[in-house]
């Protein structure tokens, strides 16, 4: 198991255009005593404060795609983002930071989402106790090459907390309140392992693996249908092979043509059209922990 979990990172507005961490991290710095916890030092930080008065995603480029190794080590970088991340990545690393917990929204339903980038023993354990406090919380992991890119990818611990569905620039209250609770919950368990406790009770845990991501139809760059109506705020549930996927602007169904049944999640986000990914299809896997 891993040492004690001392110096967390909570970040919002690494999207500035996603409210509801921005306004928990303002919260939070005029509230300090709500994050106080004993065995635990809290910084709290708002990522892109431009894009955040912008009320945009990003100012030059998606910050939250310029951590990887290649752009913290290039001295030429030029965009405000490239710049910004790696201040980041100095003031995280001289924080001595142990653990990032990164808050996001989305405008796909999602609900409460916990998004690990491995399979490290802590986080599938963490993730275990929370969906086992409160079953709405979702899973989700990346494995991919892109995920290095990420700002909660620069510690060995930490994970993003990716809410919705809510419009961007929008405030929900009652997304905002579940969200603010489960930053609470995060940080109970984390002064819970600080106090030797190491969840080893919790031995299962349903966790959507992602194993592809798929684009719109296009006519070269142009879009030729759109996330099929049965699908929509579908997410995290079975995509059976023949389902409905898409509906071209005719009117004509296109299916979905895998041999086996998928899980999307992100489906329809607005801030993935111009990545090229209409959702990301994942499979749902039931884990057995193994204690060390
Ligand atoms: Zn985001």
């Amino acid at each position: 198991m891993v040492e004690k979990i001392k110096n967390i990172a909570l970040v919002g507005g690494t999207h500035g255009n996603e409210m509801t961490g921005v306004y928990l991290i303002k919260k939070f710095k005029s509230y300090p005593h709500l994050i106080e916890r004993s065995s635990l030092d809290i910084k709290t930080f708002l990522a892109n404060s431009k894009a955040i008065e912008a009320k945009q995603r990003y100012i030059e480029t998606d910050l939250n795609r310029c951590f990887g190794k290649k752009n913290l080590e290039d001295g030429n970088t030029v965009l405000y983002e490239q710049i910004l991340a790696k201040n980041i990545a100095r003031k995280i690393k001289d924080n001595n930071t142990d653990l990032i917990v990164d808050l996001h929204t989305t405008t796909s339903q999602m609900g409460l989402t916990i998004i690990i980038c491995d399979g490290h023993p802590f986080h599938l354990q963490l993730g275990s106790y929370l969906t086992s406090i409160n079953p709405k919380i979702k899973i989700l992991k990346y494995s991919s090459a892109q995920e290095d890119l990420l700002l909660r990818s620069i510690t060995k611990l930490g994970f993003a907390v990716e809410v919705g569905a809510v419009a961007q620039g929008v405030l929900d209250a009652g997304l905002f309140q579940e969200t603010e609770q489960l930053v609470y919950s995060i940080l109970d368990a984390l002064d819970k392992h600080n106090q030797g406790d190491n969840f080893d009770s919790y031995k299962s845990l349903i966790l959507y693996q992602v194993i592809e991501r798929i684009d719109y139809p296009r006519d070269g760059k142009e879009i030729r249908a759109m996330v099929h109506p049965n699908l929509q705020f579908k997410d995290y549930q079975p995509l059976n092979p023949g389902d409905p996927l898409f509906l071209t602007f005719e009117g004509k169904t296109i299916s979905y043509e895998g041999d086996f049944t998928v899980y999307p999640v992100f489906i329809n986000e607005a801030a993935y059209y111009e990545k090229g990914i209409a959702m990301c299809f994942t499979e749902k896997q039931e884990i057995v922990i193994k204690n060390n």
